[in-house]
């Protein structure tokens, strides 16, 4: 449940509240909105909540005290109405700009990383991507340079400017990979590695959290919310894609979830075409696709030299490809941006879907 208090409240009050709500064995979790505060009442209520509700709603500078209809709570848009936006050096995610984080799938060398990271700089990219952990589907293939592609990654922000995002694949890496990255990625396969999740909560660093190629959209805002109750609120979400039985792609890019993400939630949504289709040829209409929808950007996956990429070579884009899609989405951004509605208050409401995950 929501507490909303009056708009005069005093802190006095708000800590009242917080006070009541901390005795009761609950977490409160306090948002200012542009008026009033509004207090999230979270943890496991049970029966209790009706009692509970009545005595919160007693309390001094109290308005209402609202139920939250869905099983996510911190990232609704019911709690949070304004968008999430999120800052990371120069690069400002969530406030209507273009974000693109572009670079190669896996760091191979120095050179590799600072020949694409000059060219996609100077294209437009605002984030530069590049894996030094990587989940690979055989334990055989090329797993990664680990720290030593980390260092070239910090070497790449010093020489470009551009923050840099990278994959944290379990627990024991994330204070490393927190030290040397600007953003952490939490890939498809760990959407829902809670222990992983929990982790990154604790940081001080913006994480992007991929869908699970499985996951229902409520299972991903539930991913979301383990990382902004334990403590951290900038959390960008990606689709790359979701496993179907169509096989001449790689995955199937949902673009619908655009749309109802900014419905749902305050968080910022980016779309990873070159994971979703695994096929070059494929990116460039998927990401125009993606900013049409209203995406609040894109991930690609760039390499000097596609075909000898250690991983994903058939998804890479070349650096002149980069180019050339950055000529294309840049107008496509700017022609969009005025024409989607309000996504906080659609004209019908939306529920899950028999098939989503209604058991909460
Ligand atoms: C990646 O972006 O490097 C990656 C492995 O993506 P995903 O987790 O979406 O497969
Ligand atoms: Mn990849």
């Amino acid at each position: 449940m929501f507490v909303v208090m009056t708009v005069g409240a005093s802190e006095a009050d708000v800590l009242g509240v917080k006070s009541h709500i901390l005795g009761e064995g609950m977490t409160p979790y306090d948002h200012a909105g542009p008026e009033r505060i509004v207090i999230a009442v979270v943890g496991d209520i049970g029966p209790l909540k009706q009692v509970l509700a009545s005595r919160l709603a007693s309390l001094p500078g109290v308005e209402a005290v609202t139920p939250i209809s869905r099983p996510f709570k911190l990232t609704s848009r019911e709690f949070h109405p304004e968008d999430t936006v999120i800052q990371v050096l120069d690069a400002v995610v969530g406030d209507g700009s273009l974000t693109m984080m572009a670079g190669p799938c896996s760091i191979e060398s120095r050179d590799q990383l600072f020949e694409t990271a000059d060219v996609v700089k100077a294209a437009g990219a605002t984030v530069l991507r590049g894996g030094a952990f990587k989940p690979r589907t055989s334990p055989y293939a090329f797993q990664g340079l680990g720290v030593e592609a980390l260092r070239y990654l910090a070497e790449a922000r010093e020489r470009t400017g551009l923050p840099v995002i990278t994959e944290v694949m379990e627990p024991s890496q994330v204070d490393i990979v927190a030290e040397y990255a600007d953003i952490l990625q939490i890939g498809t396969r760990n959407m829902q590695n809670y222990s992983l999740l929990r982790d990154v909560g604790r940081v001080a660093r913006p994480v992007m959290l991929k869908r699970g190629y499985g996951a229902t959209v409520e299972e991903w805002l539930m991913a979301a919310e383990y990382i902004v109750s334990a403590g951290n609120p900038n959390v960008i979400l990606c689709e790359r894609g979701i496993r179907t039985f169509e096989t001449y792609t790689r995955n199937t890019l949902d673009l619908s979830v655009v749309p109802l993400l900014h419905h749902l939630t305050h968080l910022p949504v980016i779309v990873d075409p070159s994971h979703a289709t695994g096929k070059r040829w494929l990116v460039k209409p998927l990401a125009i696709g993606g900013v049409a929808v209203g995406a609040d950007g894109v991930m690609v996956e760039v390499h000097p030299t596609p075909d000898d990429a250690l991983s994903d070579a058939e998804q890479q884009l070349t650096l002149e490809q980069f180019q050339d899609l950055m000529r294309t989405l840049i107008p496509v951004h700017e022609h969009v941006r005025g024409l989607h509605d309000d996504p906080v208050a659609p004209a019908t409401e939306i529920v899950a879907g028999t098939a989503g995950l209604s058991k909460h």
